[in-house]
């Protein structure tokens, strides 16, 4: 089987671990690897952010009631959160960062601050 170099695609000649033609193809490829994976953390930090950032705006004196229509309209993105936290009667509240919020009835949110 004819390998190739992982940068470039240039069959390689020589020990059968091999990987690339040389070191200027392995650090292409490994900065190229490094870059995309910087990307994407990039990205989800940005949607985090944006997230805490919607929180934090709508719920100034830490705790409040609101719509999640609201939120959504904001551009906040409920697929992505830091953590959560169920409390002992089995709510699960739902965190980025310090704020959080516990989805009600009626697509109604209780918006929370952890202090
Ligand atoms: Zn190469």
């Amino acid at each position: 089987m004819n390998r190739q170099c992982l940068d470039c695609q240039t069959a390689i000649i020589g020990r059968a671990d091999k990987k690339f033609c040389d070191d200027q193809c392995r650090s292409h490829y490994n900065n190229r690897i490094k870059s995309e994976d910087d990307s994407l953390l990039k990205k989800i930090n940005q949607i985090l952010s944006k997230n805490r950032k919607i929180l934090k705006a709508e719920n100034p004196n830490g705790k409040v009631k609101t719509k999640k229509e609201l939120l959504l309209k904001q551009g906040f993105d409920f697929n992505y959160y830091t953590h959560h936290y169920t409390t002992s009667t089995g709510n699960t509240y739902i965190f980025c960062y310090e704020y959080g919020y516990l989805l009600l009835d009626h697509d109604e949110l209780l918006l929370v601050k952890k202090e």
